[in-house]
């Protein structure tokens, strides 16, 4: 038996905003269908369930460290809120987070969101972008720092090529890291449609 089946078994999840005995976030603590956010990042659709604070802030910020009830909760609920964008022959390419995150925190979030996401809409999942490590604004040339915006590579450009995507993510912030990410994948032929995340940070 897996550590966490027994965790969860030991330690009952509860709603990480009122403790009412649902796992994840549960119903009256989820963002209300009119919370929804839907804008654009220049030419780029995206689509959030609310702004990130209050329970959907808290339930971010739990499922980054590690509770995947919250992750399927937040999936399940863009699901339901944005399966009419969720179309066939979309593929869901996740936003890496750093090798170092992960090693940390033991999973990759973007990834698992995308990963529940597709076993709920039935749509693929393609993890093909990774996050070059280490911070390279530090004791660079301004020619290597612009080379450097480049955080993002693409691991399979022979899968990217035709593809129309969807990026996933937790929390879109300033919109600089969906924006590399679609410029990633488009130059390598991929066209990138939409972008999903639990939580818009204002
Ligand atoms: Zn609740």
């Amino acid at each position: 038996m897996r550590l966490d089946k027994i965790l969860d078994a030991l330690f009952p999840a509860t709603c990480v905003a009122c403790n009412a005995p649902q796992a994840g976030l549960c119903a009256s603590c989820l963002p209300p269908p009119e919370a929804a956010q839907r804008f654009r990042l220049g030419s780029l659709r995206v689509c959030t369930l609310g702004t990130y604070d209050g329970p959907l802030r808290e339930a971010v910020l739990v499922f980054k460290h590690g509770r995947r009830d919250v992750g399927g909760a937040l999936a399940a609920a863009l699901n339901v809120r944005f399966g009419k964008e969720l179309t066939a022959r979309l593929t869901l390419v996740p936003v890496p987070t750093t090798s170092a995150r992960r090693a940390e925190r033991g999973f990759d979030q973007g990834a698992f969101l995308a990963r529940e996401l597709g076993g709920r809409s039935g749509l693929g999942v393609l993890e093909l972008l990774r996050q070059t490590a280490g911070d390279a604004q530090h004791g660079r040339s301004r020619v290597a720092r612009l080379a450097a915006r480049e955080r993002f590579r693409c691991t399979a450009p022979e899968l990217a090529r035709g593809l129309r995507a969807i990026l996933v993510d937790d929390v879109v912030t300033t919109g600089a890291t969906l924006r590399d990410c679609r410029a990633i994948l488009e130059s390598a032929g991929a066209r990138v449609v939409l972008a999903v995340a639990a939580a818009r940070a204002l």
